[in-house]
């Protein structure tokens, strides 16, 4: 038995060939294309003026995509839900301001037509990885989906739901690794870091990290940001905050402008050699 075996319920996911990628469209941003992509914004959409000044500050900073979230799947149930349909209209606004592209998360398959009509690229949570109803409903939009990885889900689950997607006609899917569940607890969750070279060698779906989540706390940041960009990601998904201390939700693990800019600027010489490295791969291809 192969080693790639246990990935085999998710057929139309896996490579044909080595160089076999789907690259994902969302306006004119592209993903699995040999670029690197940085999502950043806010957890939760707060206000007009907190969203539009981290919109404006990522974008400066060489952000593509905003994330925020309008629909927010927390913890607890008693914590702040989001602002709904208040909260994707002002995506909207940030994106109309800036050009940004808008990725932000569908919790319910009810909301999907809706939050398509407001996003670019639609959001399925960690807590909704397997909610297979949801899966369908997202798909059926035909918007670009960001799937994030189950916090107990083996790379095997998150390529099944995948193909739930591709067997409901939506194959523009990026895959998410935001690190998972185990006995540690020094960081709010596990950065799976080898799991972005497994789906990158098996799977033809460009694939990001959001070292937000993994971490849960902003110090760590940037070094796992690093770590996903070497171990061979497509882009990042980053929390970003005005004002991290007063954020309504995941305050702890989110940058300031001011760190995201610094985080960006040491990413620069990692990108590059990452470019380079993707150029000597394509000569050596079309030498063979
Ligand atoms: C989020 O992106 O804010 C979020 C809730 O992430 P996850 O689903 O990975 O916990
Ligand atoms: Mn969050």
């Amino acid at each position: 038995m192969s080693w790639k075996d246990q990935f085999a319920d998710a057929p139309d996911v896996l490579k044909r060939a080595p160089d076999d990628r789907i690259i994902v469209r969302a306006g004119h941003v592209a993903l699995g294309d040999g670029g690197f992509v940085t999502m950043a914004g806010p957890c939760s959409v707060e206000t007009e003026s907190q969203l539009l000044e981290t919109a404006e500050r990522v974008a400066r900073a060489g952000a593509q995509v905003l994330r925020g979230g309008a629909f927010k799947p927390r913890t607890s149930p008693y914590s702040f839900q989001g602002l709904g349909l208040e909260g994707l209209s002002l995506l909207a606004r940030a994106r109309a301001a800036t050009g940004l592209a808008v990725v932000t998360e569908v919790m319910s398959a009810d909301d999907a037509p809706m939050v398509a009509e407001y996003a670019d690229i639609l959001q399925i949570g960690s807590r909704s990885m397997e909610n297979y109803a949801l899966l369908e409903a997202a798909a059926h939009t035909g918007r670009p989906i960001l799937l994030k990885r189950g916090m107990v889900a083996t790379v095997a689950d998150l390529l099944r739901s995948a193909q739930c997607l591709v067997s409901h006609g939506n194959s523009q899917i990026i895959l998410c690794e935001r690190g998972i569940r185990t006995f540690e607890t020094a960081t709010r969750n596990t950065f799976d870091v080898a799991g972005i070279p497994v789906l990158q060698s098996v799977a033809r779906l460009p694939v990001i990290a959001d070292p937000s989540h993994a971490a849960g706390v902003r110090d760590l940041v940037p070094t796992l940001a690093r770590t996903a960009l070497a171990a061979g990601a497509d882009g990042l998904l980053v929390e970003v905050h005005p004002h991290p201390d007063q954020a309504w939700s995941d305050g702890e693990q989110s940058l300031s402008p001011d760190d995201f800019d610094a985080m960006m600027l040491d990413l620069a010489p990692w990108r590059e050699l990452r470019a380079r490295a993707l150029q000597s791969v394509c000569a050596l291809e079309t030498v063979a």
